[in-house]
């Protein structure tokens, strides 16, 4: 840090501010968590000065055989710890690594039954009425994903993103009465709708998935099944999740970030199996320039720590420590969609205590309590304000956190919750973002966090 405040202190003194935030508060956002030292320092290296677009042993840059071999040990980290046929380590973020997915998909369904057609070996050579004839069809894919209400991503479909836009979507949802994924209205939708991806995977639903029945459902309606775990990798590699749950042996591709469970540097990465691994090859020049190669050296880092006993036992922790907390919230009367949850996460339903997501996002933020607020299936309040604040046990586990901690936790949110009354706007009416936290309470709580 003495570096940097000599360029510029202001960047030093928001690193330092960064570091007591996140140490000094009770970090429960789902999809955050805390990299090692070593993952770190990784990243913070000359790797990040060289430019190495193309793939192992195929660039367009020279001397590269540094970032040949940080590239292929990461990918063999992956390949090992996941079970893969073939890892892609160069997504910046998750958003990358389901762009590459998308287009790989494309490539290998779309394009090249096309080029083989018009006996073309790229898009090189075709002529220009073919070229157009193939982004007409490029463009005239359909893809089936879970609704962001539901728990679902923004690049699932929804239309505002990309992949709501460069597909004809549609989108499953939960069973409104137990908000659990109904398997026979997902088949059914499938049938009816014929994607040519079929995505699962989520960023906000607190259950498991069985990827064998959802693969059988992709195979029925000639579907490639793709599959998000960006947020559950970490359960993945540390074999909390397996058999029918691990989507890795039933999807086509499987897309992740590894920063969230994982507990690696933030990025992406995209597993595959044989058949589509050429496409996703070349995801850099299909969809990406030059690979961060300081990050996918810290990818080899945390996918070598991700390997160690150490870290199933660490994911094991995290499920556990969500059940705690899960328990913690249905013992004091608290609303959880689905009622509780079997992997990293839940779906605290605040609308019982009166508030909108936001009200409770704010109010807890004051308590040092970092959360938050997503939508909860059918939200009345839609997606900025929200009836849910949703929590996640990766990186209060790493800390150390157990099951008392948690449903300590889960008591601490209570009293910060069931002490805010929603405000009114300016003009007297109801307001879905403003509240007041009784006097005191937010200092009591951080008190009581600043002792676990
Ligand atoms: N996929 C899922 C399921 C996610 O939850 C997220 C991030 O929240 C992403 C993809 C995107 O990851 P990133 O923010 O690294 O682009």
């Amino acid at each position: 840090l003495e570096v940097i405040e000599g360029v510029e202190p202001r960047i030093a003194e928001a690193t330092r501010n960064e570091l007591a935030d996140q140490r000094g508060s009770l970090k429960l956002i789902a999809s955050e968590n805390y990299a090692s030292p070593a993952v770190l320092m990784t990243m913070g290296t000359w790797f990040s000065d060289k430019y190495a677009e193309g793939t192992v042993g195929h660039r367009f840059y020279a001397g590269c055989q540094n970032v040949d071999t940080v590239e292929s040990i990461a990918a063999e980290h992956a390949r090992e710890l996941f079970g893969a046929e073939y890892a892609y380590v160069q997504p910046h973020s998750g958003i990358d690594a389901n762009l590459v997915a998308f287009w790989s998909i494309l490539a290998h369904r779309v394009e090249g039954p096309w080029l083989e057609k018009a006996s073309a070996k790229n898009v090189n050579d075709l002529t220009e009425e073919d070229w157009e004839a193939l982004r007409r069809e490029l463009g005239n894919q359909r893809l089936l994903g879970m609704s962001l209400d539901a728990g679902g991503h923004l690049t699932h479909g929804f239309r505002p993103n990309i992949s709501g836009k460069m597909f004809h979507q549609n989108q499953y949802g939960t069973d409104p009465e137990t908000g659990l994924l109904d398997y026979g209205a997902l088949a059914a939708k499938a049938r009816e709708f014929k994607p040519l991806v079929l995505v699962a995977g989520y960023s906000a639903y607190p259950r498991r998935v069985n990827f064998a029945k959802v693969r059988e459902i992709a195979d029925e309606v000639g579907a490639t099944l793709m599959v998000d775990m960006a947020h559950f990798a970490g359960l993945v590699a540390g074999k909390v999740f397996t058999g029918d749950e691990d989507p890795v042996p039933h999807a086509h591709v499987v897309t992740t970030t590894t920063h969230k469970s994982l507990r690696g540097p933030r990025g992406g990465m995209v597993l595959a199996t044989e058949e589509y691994a050429p496409s996703v090859d070349r995801g850099c020049p299909m969809v990406l320039g030059g690979p961060l190669s300081h990050v996918m050296a810290a990818k080899a880092v945390a996918l070598a720590e991700a390997r160690q006993d150490s870290f199933r036992s660490y994911a094991q922790k995290v499920a556990d420590n969500a059940k705690s907390l899960a328990e913690g919230f249905s013992k004091r009367d608290a609303n959880l969609v689905t009622g509780g949850t079997d992997n990293h996460l839940v779906l605290l339903d605040v609308s019982s205590f009166g508030l909108t997501g936001r009200q409770a996002e704010s109010a807890l933020l004051d308590a040092g309590v970092v959360t938050n607020r997503n939508s909860v299936p059918r939200d009345p309040n839609g997606a900025w304000y929200t009836s849910g604040i949703r929590l996640g046990t990766p990186a209060l586990t790493t800390r150390g956190f157990g099951h008392d901690e948690f449903d300590a936790v889960a008591e601490l949110i209570v009293k910060v919750l069931s002490n805010t009354q929603p405000g009114t706007t300016k003009a007297g009416d109801p307001s879905k973002a403003s509240y007041t936290l009784a006097d005191g309470v937010a200092d009591k709580v951080k008190a009581a966090s600043a002792e676990m």
